[in-house]
């Protein structure tokens, strides 16, 4: 789809990404593409143009050259559009495909969406992705960090944040407590007197495209295991349904030698079980039970997928085994199209004083570059980042929490890093 816009323009240098097959999810990617960012509310002022300086340095030390589109949303769509989230920045991320995104703040008070639940909707990117390793020199709460490798998951567009509810003491959730009640037969269940009722849709559609997307993943990038996350054994209809469906997309759409379906996994060990080598094995474990093993075992994870609820809570948690926020990456992948963005929020309380750790926004950069196949870019920012941290030269986070380290601004990590990209390549 091609589009006119407004108030941005496109760059005039610099080639389109083009799609070969959405369905493949293959993108024809030149080596030097036009890329959307957004640089973001409160923070985002101060990493997005962190994050943008040392991109560039890793695309030029590996003979490549991006040419931004910056386009607008949240405060600075207000302030040019008067809009919280303009046409021009959806229809350029839809249009190039690949995108970047910092922080956004949602203006507290009726009538305002979520920005990011808006922009992951219109433009179907249904599965989130956080990759969650150790890097050297983070302080972490764990004894053995370094053990933590995990890419989760989480599906995007469904479950319980689909937003179908009803508020206690109005007409609709009276019409559906009857409903439920005398037509549905559940009529023991719920208390007398005011109540709330949400609805949690599942559906084959949602569960079988993330778990491919998830299996797909671990193939390409050599990963053993996926592990499917729900808590089937109470919510049989839905979450134990997503974990039918994806051992469907298991058994039924790879060959046994590339994705070996773990059978009767969520009750039997597997020890016994011959898994053919080189195989991705999936498997299902019930969510309650993840987060333990996710301390206890960290190093028997690998990939996760997960509906909506358990992809935000497991997500998080395994965040904080590795240090937390400010490092923490993200992206949201949909069929051959890709938004980058960090985990975190905008911290309106440290808004533009140059001090908030950019680690979270290059590293949501790094997994972009992987998304194009840019591996070479993706590792040269990966090595760099952990030179400069486990130098001990690090932003005001992780300064606080390590012996003699010393406190760099936003922009002069970025720079440490830059220069440690021209030293390493
Ligand atoms: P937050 O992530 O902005 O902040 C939580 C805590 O983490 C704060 O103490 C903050 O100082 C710290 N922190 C976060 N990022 C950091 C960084 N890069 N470096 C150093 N410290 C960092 O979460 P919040 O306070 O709940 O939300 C603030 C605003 O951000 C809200 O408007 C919320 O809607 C929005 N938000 C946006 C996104 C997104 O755009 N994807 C995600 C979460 C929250």
């Amino acid at each position: 789809m091609v589009y006119d816009y407004e108030q941005v323009d496109i760059p005039d240098a610099g080639e389109r990404i083009e799609v070969v097959d959405e369905d493949a999810d293959e993108l024809d990617i030149p080596e030097n593409p036009i890329i959307p960012i957004i640089h973001g509310d409160g923070i985002g002022k101060d990493v997005g143009p962190a994050a943008q300086k040392v991109l560039d340095a890793a695309a030029k030390a590996t003979g490549r050259e991006i040419h931004w589109m910056r386009v607008y949303a949240g405060e600075s769509g207000r302030e040019r559009y008067d809009e919280n989230l303009p046409a021009d920045t959806v229809n350029a991320i839809d249009e190039f495909r690949v995108a970047i995104k910092g922080p956004l703040t949602t203006p507290v008070g009726a009538g305002y969406r979520s920005l990011n639940v808006a922009l992951r909707q219109t433009l179907d990117f249904y599965a989130n992705v956080r990759p969650t390793y150790y890097i050297d020199g983070v302080p972490s709460p764990m004894k053995a960090p370094e053990e933590m490798d995990m890419v989760t998951f989480r599906e995007n567009t469904e479950d319980v944040y689909a937003g179908i509810e009803w508020e206690q003491g109005t007409d609709d959730v009276e019409q559906v407590r009857e409903f439920v009640e005398d037509e549905m037969g559940f009529d023991d269940v719920m208390h007398d007197g005011p109540i709330g009722i949400g609805i949690k849709p599942i559906s084959e559609k949602g569960s079988k495209r993330l778990v491919r997307k998830a299996i797909d993943y671990a193939i390409e990038h050599d990963r053993d295991k996926v592990t499917l996350v729900h808590k089937g054994n109470i919510m049989k209809f839905t979450e134990g349904q997503f974990g039918t469906w994806g051992m469907e997309v298991a058994e039924e759409e790879y060959p046994d030698d590339e994705v070996f379906a773990a059978p009767d996994s969520l009750w039997e060990t597997q020890d016994e079980v011959e898994i053919p080598e080189d195989a991705v094995m999936v498997e299902e474990r019930l969510a309650d039970a993840m987060l333990q093993w996710m301390q206890l075992r960290t190093d028997e994870f690998d990939v996760l997928a997960m509906p909506n609820l358990n992809g935000d809570y497991l997500s998080d948690a395994a965040g904080a085994q590795i240090g937390g926020l400010g490092i923490a990456p993200g992206a949201n992948f949909g069929d051959a199209r890709v938004l980058a963005e960090p985990v975190h929020g905008s911290a309106p309380k440290r808004a533009g004083q140059d001090k908030a750790n950019p680690t979270a926004m290059i590293l949501s950069g790094r997994l972009m570059f992987d998304y194009m196949g840019w591996k070479d870019a993706s590792q040269l920012i990966y090595d760099a980042v952990e030179a400069t941290i486990s130098a001990g030269t690090v932003t005001y986070d992780l300064e606080r929490q390590i012996e003699g380290g010393e406190k760099l601004a936003t922009s002069e990590f970025a720079d440490e890093v830059v220069e440690n990209i021209e030293d390493l390549a």
